[in-house]
């Protein structure tokens, strides 16, 4: 909203501008009025949309052309001031005053003007007949009022019009020619209603309009209001309410008629709760609110962001099979002003036979997104109207910052759920087969990818002492010379080479030595393709020397060339490892290191229990 609004008076002499601004601010009339009032400022918090208020009078005999000019571009909104007992004051209105203001000011961002009729308590009649006709051929003109200086009446309403005149604008909502709401205004209320219809059945129920009006008004909706309401639609359309439930028809027919009575306020203040700017589009600090990552610091999402991401996938997974056909994916993204995710998202995260993502997917992806572009995380979470609906104060409640991993490391201890394990190997060596392995795909599934939906990320979860952990894999592109920062940066390293090619070795065995024989970050050599013969290596070592010399784990055979799925234990113990960065090598085959540690999660478990019991007890 506007930090301040300017209103301008105008009209000819003597038609009472400046008696209306004294009476407003001394609440009575004045006998004696100077020809121009100065410029006054009401404080926010005595207006009634607790906004500053600037008042600004004009006067024929004290200002230039130039002058009244510069004040008609300064304005938000101008007053045209008549005299109702004055028809030719009236005349003007039409013949010098609107084309005047409308010459100084742009087509496209036409200045809301009121059309005022003063001294009112020297008629009998009104002038509202003379005045419709106006309103009617001029769609800049917001409203018309009729007032008193000297009785006092309607003052303070028509200094309330014109603020919310540049408040609440109707010119962004609805076109007056046309009769009915602008496009634009269609668009953010069907997504409001899409947001709305928790349980996706096209109809806001009872249920759904109570929340709906307590989260943007703040106030229960008594039972018997809501009946008005659904019987106003049901009067006034066929097929408004359905089920005893608004239908969107009815939902838009609603708002229609709010603007239509001059309750646009309304209207703004639904559209405005749900993220909305004055040009109707999603403003950034809803989308895009601060969040602040420190360096060696991840984001992953909180259990409450996971809980909402599970609401939105029951929405939309109508039958119920685990899994989002692209219809139902489509639906999900509607509120979305663009589809996120494209076909290579099918190549991240799991899917069922049909290759939908499953449940399990979805959760990944999200959890992928989080990870490795938090704003776009934030933004989407925007879209879905997370903290409308989770009754959150920013999209950025849904994200945990963990703490620096250095503190991890040196604590022998951590609190992620999110682990990257950077997978390295020479072209061909089967990194994509193990990215696509993890998520239980065969060779046969995996050829059917095509090559443009082709993905060198994959995530999925993986069970470490009965906690589920992410595992995100990331395939690093061979080459040598050019290994960035973040291409270095991970939990856990997988050299990959193929056992049937001779000169795959070589370059895990470099990567090494070249990257991480001196870094903390562990390692693991993965024999790929071992349903093949296996071929000696060309290098001065074998691999199972290589890793005794380098206190590694030996290598780890792997196939994906399997009937069914393929197995899941070696990224089991990846991620077991990611976790457990501190444990040597020697500790890993030691039974009494998995007993220890499964002792540590059973404490863990425990603590957790005990803290879970303490916040189910009453205060
Ligand atoms: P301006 O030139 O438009 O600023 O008009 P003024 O405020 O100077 O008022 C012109 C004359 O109209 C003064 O004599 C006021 O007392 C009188 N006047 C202003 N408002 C009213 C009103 O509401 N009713 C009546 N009867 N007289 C008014
Ligand atoms: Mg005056």
């Amino acid at each position: 909203m506007r930090k301040d609004v300017r209103i301008l008076l105008v009209g000819e002499p003597n038609v009472g501008k400046t008696s209306l601004i004294m009476t407003l601010v001394s609440e009575e009339f004045p006998a004696v009025v100077p020809y121009r009032a100065e410029e006054i400022t009401i404080p926010a918090d005595v207006t009634p949309e607790r906004v500053p208020t600037h008042i600004v009078d004009y006067s024929e005999a004290e200002q230039t052309d130039e002058q009244l000019y510069q004040e008609i571009s300064k304005a938000n909104v101008i007053c045209i001031v008549y005299s109702v007992n004055n028809k030719k004051s009236i005349e003007k209105v039409t013949s010098h005053w609107i084309p005047l203001i409308n010459e100084r000011t742009d087509k496209d961002s036409r200045v809301p003007l009121i059309l005022v009729g003063n001294k009112s308590d020297l008629v009998e009649h009104s002038s509202m007949e003379t005045v419709l006709p106006i309103m009617n051929k001029y769609t800049e003109i917001e409203t018309c009022v009729e007032c008193s200086a000297k009785n006092l009446k309607n003052i303070s309403e028509l200094f309330y019009y014109a603020q919310k005149a540049v408040l609440h604008p109707t010119g962004p909502l609805y076109c007056p020619e046309k009769k009915e709401m602008r496009s634009a205004c269609v668009r953010a209320l069907a997504r409001i209603f899409k947001v709305s219809d928790l349980d996706n059945d096209g109809i806001l129920n009872d249920h759904e309009l109570t929340f709906f009006q307590r989260t943007c008004f703040n106030t229960p909706l008594a039972p018997q209001a809501l009946e008005d309401v659904k019987n106003v639609v049901r009067k006034n359309l066929t097929d408004g309410v359905r089920d005893n439930g608004l239908t969107l028809k009815g939902f838009l027919f609603l708002h229609t008629l709010f603007i239509q009575r001059g309750r646009h306020e309304t209207t703004w203040a639904v559209l405005r709760r749900f993220g909305y700017d004055d040009d109707l589009e999603l403003h950034q600090d809803y989308l895009f609110p601060l969040l602040k990552i420190p360096p060696d610091c991840t984001t992953e999402l909180n259990h409450n962001a996971y809980l909402f991401l599970q609401s939105v996938f029951d929405k939309h997974d109508k039958d119920r099979d685990y899994a989002l056909s692209p219809e139902e994916l489509m639906d999900l993204f509607d509120v979305f002003p663009y589809v996120p995710w494209g076909l290579d998202v099918n190549s991240t995260v799991c899917t069922n036979d049909q290759g939908w993502i499953t449940y399990q997917g979805y959760l990944s992806q999200w959890t992928l997104t989080t990870y490795l572009d938090v704003q776009r995380c934030l933004e989407y979470l925007g879209y879905l109207g997370y903290s409308i609906i989770a009754e959150q104060e920013s999209q950025a409640s849904a994200i945990a910052v963990t703490r620096d991993k250095k503190h991890d490391l040196q604590k022998k201890q951590t609190q992620r759920n999110v682990f990257r394990c950077h997978v390295f190997g020479i072209t061909g060596s089967g990194k994509t087969g193990f990215l696509q392995g993890f998520l239980g795909r065969n060779l046969v599934r995996q050829r059917a990818i095509k090559e443009e939906h082709k993905s060198y990320y994959a995530i999925s979860t993986a069970h470490v002492y009965g906690q589920e952990k992410y595992l995100l894999l990331h395939e690093i592109f061979p080459d040598f010379d050019f290994l960035s920062e973040t291409e270095l940066s991970c939990d856990i390293v997988c050299l990959i080479y193929d056992v049937s090619n001779p000169c795959s070795f070589e370059y895990c065995a470099q990567i090494f030595k070249q990257y991480f024989m001196d870094s903390k970050t562990p390692c693991m050599l993965i024999a790929a393709k071992s349903d093949l013969p296996e071929t000696k290596q060309q290098y001065c070592m074998t691999p199972l020397e290589f890793c005794r010399k380098h206190k590694m784990p030996p290598p780890q055979s792997y196939t994906c060339n399997t009937a069914v799925a393929p197995s899941k234990d070696i990224f089991i113990k990846l991620t077991t490892m990611a976790v457990y960065p501190h444990i040597t090598h020697a500790d890993l085959k030691s039974s009494t290191f998995w007993l220890r540690a499964s002792v540590g999660a059973t404490v863990c478990a425990m603590l957790g229990f005990a803290m879970y019991r303490a916040l189910l007890r009453p205060r």
